[in-house]
């Protein structure tokens, strides 16, 4: 028998406490790094894409784009699982965006950001069924689109003639009922298109100062064209209105759904009726210089509950409200 001295059995015992805490420590780092890497539940993995800016258990959302400007329209995508509650609309800057389900648990919106929207952080609210409010946040950067100079006559900028003022009066309350009628519906089922192909006479949201008074920017583009030629829609839809108007002449505006609209303004004739259904490309009517312009030339336009937004973007943002959530 060896008896070992009480010192060298206390530093036994110490070496073999350090080992335990060392191993302890370990494994408790193993533990936590497990923990962490652990993957996503496989169905919100497909849904994390490069435009995620959110993603909770239940709930993942993607913005395009990620980071939009004023003037612009945003997609948002939305997955939940069945156990999250459904998502009711959005709110943006104090407006309400409708939100349409397009698949089990999947969820499309598409948002407007107005041309004189604050800069900076905001923030994208979703309401959801069970009365919380999801809040993401969304950095809205400035469009820089320029400013022009127009002179017309007198009577087409400030109007006073009392048939002139009722008749803007009247259309006003028309376009109000108008653009309150769309559903939480997409109407149509191809990607929007660009109505003609011609010179970009005046782009979007120019600042536009008419006989040197400054009026609102520029709610679409203007193309050139001859009086005559055919005008198709950009995508399918529900003729919404086809008449004259004060300022916009004879126009043809086209509900796509989802506070959608498309604009057809200064036309010559109109070849469609309000209710009609439309498709894309069918003609619509003839361009024109009609209501207040300076020539011939088709204004076109994307209103999107009650923003107008830069129509050439929206063309490549229409094919995502189509595409399936996780493949866009
Ligand atoms: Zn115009």
């Amino acid at each position: 028998m060896i008896n070992l001295d009480s010192g060298v059995k206390k530093q036994m015992v110490a070496e073999k406490i350090k080992n335990f805490i060392g191993l302890f420590s370990w494994s408790l780092i193993l533990i936590i790094m497990l923990i962490l890497l652990r993957p996503l539940p496989s169905w919100a993995q497909t849904k994390i894409l490069e435009n995620t800016v959110y993603q909770a258990d239940n709930l993942v959302v993607s913005l395009f784009p990620k980071l939009p400007l004023q003037g612009q329209a945003v997609i948002v995508s939305i997955s939940c699982r069945q156990a999250s509650p459904v998502p009711r609309q959005l709110v943006l800057l104090g407006k309400k965006f409708k939100i349409v389900a397009v698949d089990e648990g999947e969820y499309k919106a598409v948002c407007a950001v107005p041309l004189n929207a604050p800069l900076g952080s905001q923030q994208l609210g979703i309401d959801l069924a069970d009365a919380t409010v999801v809040e993401i946040p969304l950095t809205i950067l400035a469009g820089n689109y320029g400013e022009e100079h127009l002179h017309l006559p007198a009577e087409m900028v400030n109007p006073t003639k009392v048939a002139h003022l009722m008749q803007i009066k009247n259309d006003r309350i028309r376009l109000r009922q108008i653009y309150g009628s769309s559903k939480a519906v997409i109407r149509f089922s191809q990607p929007f298109i660009r109505p003609l192909k011609s010179t970009i006479i005046t782009p979007f949201g120019r600042r536009r100062f008419l006989n040197e008074t400054p009026k609102s920017p520029h709610g679409g583009i203007d193309l050139r064209g001859k009086t005559g030629t055919p005008v198709p829609a950009a995508a399918g839809g529900k003729v919404a209105f086809s008449g004259k108007l004060y300022y916009s002449g004879n126009a043809v505006i086209i509900d796509h759904g989802l506070d959608v609209f498309s604009l057809y303004l200064h036309l010559d004739t109109l070849s469609v009726a309000e209710g009609d259904q439309v498709n894309q490309g069918q003609v619509i009517g003839k361009l024109g210089s009609t209501g207040r312009v300076t020539g011939p030339h088709l204004h076109w336009g994307i209103k999107i509950n009650g923003i107008f937004v830069d129509p050439l973007e929206f063309i490549n943002e229409s094919r995502l409200l189509l595409q399936p959530v996780g493949e866009e």
